[in-house]
């Protein structure tokens, strides 16, 4: 057994010159060399009769070598071993480029599992450079499934899973271990010994599968226990003490029940608010998924301590609808409600204004012009902002700053996979609100490619006549610089809609260029039903509310990111109607096409953003990773929801027991965490 300190050159099986290769991946010590998982699988398992095997297919085979492997010098550089290889069904011609060597390891008679790619010409069928091995020996590189890792000039996929293999050998038991065994157990993980061999040498795909749960959550397990431990040292700012009532006195005057996960999210803000300190709390859920009420009921609580709420949506027509909601919602209580925004006429803002400072108002609803230096609170105790990626934390900082440490909400539709949450969120608690209300349907989405224009036209005339109406978005305004024959842009597109295709219907536009004020006319209009089909750019992403509108057509879908895509979609099946979604795109990118068909098998937004993530990988996701956590290893490849909500938990049930982790079975988890951030001190401030 070896230390998991120790370096890989001392391994048996890594001399000098592998060390170096391996030092090039950061490959150290022994613990850097079996904490390299590979980047993906190979299923090499099934083996099949020569005959079987098509041109083009990579595939495992039993055969005899039933010739000499013979050498030949082609010219200087190129060296050639060629060999005829047969099982009962047929026969392969075999050459291997520049690997001499192979010449003495291939005997004539004895058979070996080949496994290369198949060329066909007419009747030769060849394979060239297959991996092979004994058949009867110990299989490592075919028969099974095979890690490819990641790699670097100086070594091979061979030379990597052996010195992997050196490296298991060599860990023996010693294998890193930090989750305390009642964890462990409780979420029923596989030991890490089957972890570790499984990863990377997968018995089988399920074999497989629980390796990677067991890593996954330990990671995410040790990230949360890490977090979690950091929020609770940092010095809490003392807050503004709201004394809660009984929620229920709210709820029972809502037009509708609450849903199990608004109510968590209302209490845990609830308790954040009379806890002393400030509150920090985004609340994630998807588009419809009620954060509103969630809002409203913390207004509420707010009023009744006799305190300001501060609301501020990122657009004109958001305040706007948020200030009707938020009325509405409100009025049972006597709350009384004030709008505030830039385009506002003067003597208006100047009235909000006075109600604002006299406190006479407990609610102001506005966008950034709640900012001003005009606006003066008389008791702010509470800042709600939504849609938080549209401002900046600057903007947020300056709200909070017109009150004295006031408490902070932060409502997000973006459906951040919590993993990121909790990475780009690192300052904030989250709530995470699950479920939908009842009787929401699934809006059934499609898919298509141009084939099917004339069909879909024909469905929107069908949906305009049954008297719904239809959003069609498009991914720019007017001419672009690229591929401008090809992208429909919203001016010409809703111009060439109205003469030529629905001469017969009401065709408006709508676009990011126009004046804020023109913008939320039109809008406005669309959702009094003055027009049939609105043809639009993302600005009606996040907007008013439009219950009649069943059908969203999206042009070059491919153009959108998929979380976009999900909140365009989010603009229908707001009403009672059976709504669509229509993705057109031609694009034949694998990677393209394998998103669109996300979006026809799921309208979990989460789910979306997690294949989002799969299939982009993590760096796309935001731009650029520019958090300052340590680099994740399997956990950002394919995120799993469950396993993070269940390592979270378990993280939060240790440290509720061991806040400080002194017991003597915890000593690992400790230990790990003080490595994790011993290279990223001071990123949390
Ligand atoms: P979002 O989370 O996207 O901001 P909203 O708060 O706007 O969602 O809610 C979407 C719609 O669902 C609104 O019309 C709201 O009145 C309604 N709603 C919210 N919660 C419930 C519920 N528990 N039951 C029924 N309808 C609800
Ligand atoms: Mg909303």
């Amino acid at each position: 057994m070896t230390e998991l300190q120790s370096e890989v050159r001392y391994l048996k099986g890594i001399g000098q010159q592998r060390a170096g290769a391996l030092a090039k991946l950061g490959i150290r010590t022994l613990y850097d060399l079996i904490t390299y998982f590979p980047r993906g699988y190979e299923d090499r398992s099934e083996t099949l009769p020569i005959a079987a095997l098509t041109s083009g297919m990579s595939a495992c085979v039993r055969a005899i070598v039933v010739t000499e492997p013979s050498l030949s010098r082609v010219r200087r550089g190129l060296e050639l071993v060629k060999l005829r290889v047969a099982d009962d069904s047929g026969s392969i011609d075999v050459t291997y480029f520049n690997q001499s060597y192979v010449r003495t390891q291939l005997k004539k008679g004895c058979s070996y599992i080949f496994f290369g790619r198949l060329a066909a010409e007419g009747a030769r069928r060849t394979m060239a450079n297959p991996v092979f091995e004994p058949e009867d020996g110990p299989a490592a590189l075919t028969g099974r499934i095979v890690p490819i890792y990641r790699l670097t000039t100086g070594l091979s996929q061979k030379l990597m899973s052996a010195s992997v293999r050196q490296g298991l050998d060599a860990a023996g038991n010693a294998l890193p271990d930090p989750l305390p065994a009642s964890a462990a157990e409780n979420a029923q993980l596989c030991k890490a010994p089957f972890a570790y061999e499984n990863i990377h040498f997968p018995a089988d795909f399920g074999a497989l599968e629980l390796a990677r749960r067991r890593l996954v959550f330990e990671e995410l397990f040790v990230l949360s226990c890490a977090l979690t431990r950091m929020k609770s040292t940092r010095i809490k700012k003392s807050g503004i003490y709201i004394s809660t009532p009984r929620l229920e006195r709210f709820y029972s005057k809502l037009p509708f029940l609450l849903t199990g996960a608004q109510k968590r999210a209302a209490e845990d803000c609830t308790r954040d608010m009379r806890s002393g300190a400030t509150m920090n709390r985004l609340i994630q859920g998807d588009v419809g998924s009620g954060k509103t009420v969630v809002a409203a009921a913390c207004v509420w609580c707010a009023h009744e301590g006799g305190l300001q709420t501060a609301f501020m949506a990122p657009t004109e027509i958001l305040a706007a609808q948020h200030f009707r909601t938020f009325s509405e919602l409100l009025a049972p209580f006597g709350i009384a409600v004030a709008l505030l925004t830039g385009a506002m006429p003067a003597k208006q803002k100047r009235e909000a204004l006075a109600r604002i400072a006299s406190g006479e108002v407990s609610l102001v609803v506005g966008t950034h012009a709640l900012l001003s230096e005009s606006v003066a609170f008389s008791r702010l105790a509470l800042v709600i902002t939504d849609e938080q990626h549209r401002f900046g934390v600057n903007q947020r900082a300056a709200l909070i700053a017109k009150g004295e440490s006031p408490h902070t909400l932060v409502m997000s539709a973006t459906p951040i996979p919590r993993t990121l949450a909790l990475i780009i969120y690192g300052d904030l608690d989250v709530s995470v609100i699950n479920e939908l209300p009842p009787g929401r349907q699934k809006v059934d989405t499609f898919a298509v490619g141009e084939g099917m224009r004339e069909r879909i036209y024909g469905f929107i005339r069908k949906q305009v006549l049954a008297g719904r109406q239809v959003f069609i978005v498009c991914p720019a305004v007017d001419e672009n610089e690229e591929r401008p024959q090809e992208l429909k842009n919203a001016v010409d597109y809703a111009a060439e809609l109205q003469e030529k295709i629905f001469p017969e219907l009401r065709v408006g536009c709508v676009h990011g260029r126009m004046k804020a004020a023109e913008k939320d006319k039109r809008m406005r209009a669309f959702a009094d039903g003055q027009c049939d089909i609105l043809v639009a750019t993302t600005v009606i992403e996040v907007g008013v509310d439009v219950p009649n509108a069943a059908l969203m057509v999206v042009e070059n879908a491919e153009r959108f990111g998929l979380g976009q895509l999900h909140q365009l979609r989010g603009r229908v099946g707001r009403g009672k109607y059976k709504s669509y979604c229509v993705l057109f795109s031609d694009s034949e990118n694998a990677v393209s096409r394998a998103r669109l068909k996300v979006m026809e098998q799921t309208n979990d937004g989460f789910k979306i953003s997690e294949e989002d993530l799969r299939l982009r990988g993590p760096g796309d996701f935001f731009g650029s990773r520019q958090h300052g956590l340590p680099e994740m290893g399997l956990a950002d490849l394919g995120m799993d929801m469950r396993v993070l909500s269940e390592a979270q938990d378990a993280a939060n049930a240790l440290l509720r027991s061991d806040p400080e982790l002194r017991a003597p079975e915890n000593a690992k988890l400790r230990e790990r965490i003080d490595t994790l951030f011993s290279c990223n001190e001071g990123t949390f401030n």
